[in-house]
């Protein structure tokens, strides 16, 4: 059932013309959360790790900072102490994004993190962009 719906979107995707491909915007992975407990669980963790392209480590070091809770990557998963909302936790990681993810200048996700000196920048690989990095 999942899957004819996804073939017919990417039907729906190949009918499109060019112009609307190329601005194509970034789309949010979600968070698949269940709270066990005390705990707090982001199921598919690595699977939002390889849509953001980045290192699962980085994004639960931000998650656990923003949570303001302790917490560690079990395989795919990533646990958290403490009982977090899906909506919560999925606006986290939409702000992760922001910070380290898609480009400023012209919305997409095809960026690296890199150094010049002592600051972080944000280059896009797409348009070229650089912006410093806040946080
Ligand atoms: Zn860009």
């Amino acid at each position: 059932m999942e899957e004819d719906y996804l073939k017919l979107l990417d039907k729906a995707w190949e009918n499109l013309p060019e112009r609307i491909h190329t601005d194509e915007r970034f789309e949010m992975p979600t968070a698949d959360v269940v709270v066990a407990g005390n705990r707090t669980l982001i199921r598919n963790f690595g699977e939002i790790a390889t849509k953001l392209n980045r290192k699962p480590e980085h994004i639960m070091k931000f998650l656990l900072k923003e949570l303001a809770t302790s917490g560690e990557i079990i395989g795919n998963k990533a646990e958290f102490q403490g009982k977090f909302t899906m909506w919560l936790i999925n606006q986290k990681i939409e702000l992760y994004a922001r910070n380290y993810v898609i480009c400023p200048e012209c919305g997409k996700p095809d960026t690296t993190i890199i150094k010049e000196g002592r600051v972080h920048l944000l280059k896009c690989g797409a348009c070229g962009a650089r912006h410093p990095i806040k946080r």
